[in-house]
C-alpha cells in the first residue's frame, strides 16, 4: 500500500482520535521538532510539509519457511524526505517493528543527514519478524522478497537502504543482488553497509561507534574532563556499543559496565574490552557467562555512578522513571531514540549533557555516504582516509550543534534539530513547491 502525502496527512497524522502514548516515538520526534521550529520561526506551511513523511509503503511479504509452509510478514519503508537528496536509512528486522517507530526513525534520518551535511534525505525500513528464530535461508528469502516488493522505491538516486538493528552486511548483499538481477546490471550504490568485496567501504562497520567516540571526546574536552579519569557504561554490545566501548577504552577511558540481551556486566576496576570481544566472538554473539564481571540489571547499568553513559541498544531506555537516578555527566546516544522527551527535561535540570542520536550516531550514515560516493566513482579509499574524513565531519557537526545550542540557550538535542531542520527548510525554500 502506498499513501500519498496528502492522503497520509488527512489520515494518520491528522486523524482525530485518542491521544498518542507519550512514549510514541513519532510523537517524541514531533515534540522536539515543535521546539526547534519555533526557534527557527518556521513558516506554518513548512512546518506541515517538513514534519510529515513524504511516502509510506507497507508491503506483505510471503516467505516459504523451511517447513515448506508459507508465512506472511509485514514490511515497511517510510520515505520521510527527499528534499536534500535521495532518501537514506537503514532497515531493521525485529518482532516489535511498527509504523510509528519506522516513521520516527525515518524523520531522524532526515535531520541526521542534514546535521552532518551529507546530501541525503531520510528514510527507514523494517520487517516485523524474529530473525533469531529464522534460518539463513528464510532470512534470505524474506530479504529478497521485501526488496522485490519495493524495487521501484529503492535506487542509487532514489532511496538507499543500509543496515540497522538485526540486519548486516550479508543482508545488504542480498538486497544488492535482488535489485541488480532486476535492473539487469550490478548496481552496488543501491545499498550501503555491504561487504567490502561487493563495493562496501573500509571503516563502515566501525563508523557509528567511531563517530560516537569522536563526539564523546569532543564533549569531554568542552567540559574539561580527562579520559584517563573517566568511567563509562555502555548499554548494548552490538556493532555500535562494542566499537564505542573499544575506541573509548583505547582513548584512555575505563569501561566499567556493558550489557546485552542477557543482562549487564560490571567491573568497578574496568572491564577488559579485548577479552569481552573475544568472548562474544566465541560464544555465538552474547555476553552470557562472561566470568570477569559482576552481573547487574539493565536499570542498574543506566544508573551507575559513571562519568559517561552510552545507550547503544534501542528506543525508550531512559524515561521519566529512571532519568532522575542517572549520574553520568555525559550521555552519548549510540542508539536512535533512547531518551524520551520527559527524560530530556529531567536530565537537563540535573545538568547532564546529552549528545543526541541525530548527532552522536551519525558516523554510520556519514561513512554510508562515503561508500555511495566510492561506488559511483568506482574508486575506493583507504581506511585511513575514511576515518580522517569521518573524524573531520563529526567534529565539524559537533561544533555547529554546540554553537547552536549555546546561541539559543537550548539542549544539544534541540540545537541539533535546529541545525538539521534549518538546512532542510533552506533547501525547500530554494526548490519551491512543485505544482
Ligand atoms: N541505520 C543507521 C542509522 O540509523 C545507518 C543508516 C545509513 O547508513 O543509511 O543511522
Amino acid at each position: 500500500m502506498t499513501r500519498s502525502n496528502a492522503v497520509y496527512k488527512n489520515s494518520v497524522y491528522r486523524e482525530p482520535g485518542p491521544p498518542l502514548d507519550e512514549e510514541n516515538p513519532f510523537e517524541a520526534m514531533v515534540k522536539r521538532f515543535d521546539v526547534a521550529a519555533q526557534i527557527l520561526e518556521l513558516e506554518e506551511g513548512f512546518y506541515e510539509y517538513l514534519v510529515a513523511p513524504s511516502r509510506i509503503h507497507i508491503t506483505a511479504i510471503p516467505v516459504v519457511m523451511d517447513t515448506g509452509k508459507i508465512k506472511m510478514f509485514e514490511g515497511y519503508r517510510v520515505i520521510h524526505s527527499d528534499i536534500r537528496g535521495p532518501s537514506k536509512g537503514g532497515i531493521r528486522y525485529s518482532p516489535d517493528v511498527n509504523l510509528e517507530e519506522i516513521k520516527a526513525l525515518a524523520a531522524w534520518m532526515t535531520w541526521k543527514c542534514a546535521v552532518v551535511d551529507v546530501p541525503f534525505g531520510g528514510a527507514k525500513g523494517g520487517v516485523r519478524c524474529n530473525p533469531k528464530e529464522m534460518s539463513p535461508g528464510e532470512l534470505e528469502r524474506l530479504t529478497r522478497r521485501y526488496t522485490a516488493n519495493l524495487i521501484d522505491v529503492f535506487g542509487p538516486d532514489r532511496d538507499i537502504p543500509a543496515p540497522d538493528m538485526n540486519t548486516n552486511e550479508q543482508i545488504m548483499a542480498w538486497i544488492l543482488d535482488t535489485y541488480s538481477m532486476n535492473a539487469r546490471r550490478t548496481e552496488n550504490a543501491v545499498v550501503t553497509g555491504k561487504p567490502i568485496a561487493l563495493g562496501g567501504s573500509q571503516g563502515r562497520r566501525e563508523a557509528t561507534g567511531r563517530g560516537v567516540m569522536t563526539v564523546t571526546m569532543a564533549a569531554m574536552a568542552r567540559l574539561g574532563m580527562r579520559a584517563a579519569e573517566s568511567s563509562v557504561a555502555v548499554q548494548g554490545f552490538g556493532n555500535v556499543g562494542s566499537v564505542t566501548a573499544n575506541l573509548l577504552n583505547q582513548n584512555g577511558c575505563s569501561i566499567v559496565a556493558v550489557s546485552d540481551v542477557t543482562g549487564g556486566y560490571y567491573n568497578k576496576g574496568g572491564l577488559d574490552i579485548t577479552a569481552l570481544l573475544e568472548y562474544v566472538a566465541g560464544s555465538g554473539g552474547t555476553l552470557e557467562g562472561y566470568p570477569d564481571a559482576e552481573s547487574i540489571t539493565n536499570d542498574e547499568l543506566l544508573t551507575l555512578n559513571v562519568d559517561i553513559l552510552v545507550p547503544a541498544a534501542k528506543e525508550d531506555q531512559i524515561t521519566k522513571k529512571n532519568a532522575g537516578n542517572i549520574k553520568a555527566k555525559i550521555i552519548a546516544e549510540g542508539a536512535n531514540g533512547p531518551t524520551t522527551p520527559k527524560a530530556d527535561e529531567i536530565l537537563s535540570d540535573n545538568g547532564c549533557l546529552v549528545i543526541p542520536d541525530i548527532l552522536a550516531n551519525a558516523g554510520g550514515v556519514t561513512v554510508s555516504y562515503f561508500e555511495w560516493v566510492q561506488d559511483r566513482q568506482g574508486y575506493f579509499w583507504t581506511e585511513d582516509r575514511v576515518n580522517r574524513r569521518l573524524d573531520r565531519m563529526m567534529h565539524a557537526a559537533f561544533e555547529v550543534v554546540f554553537d547552536a545550542s549555546e546561541k539559543h540557550g537550548v539542549s544539544l538535542r534541540i540545537g541539533a534539530y535546529v541545525v538539521g531542520i534549518d538546512k532542510v527548510a533552506a533547501a525547500l525554500r530554494l526548490r519551491g513547491i512543485y505544482a
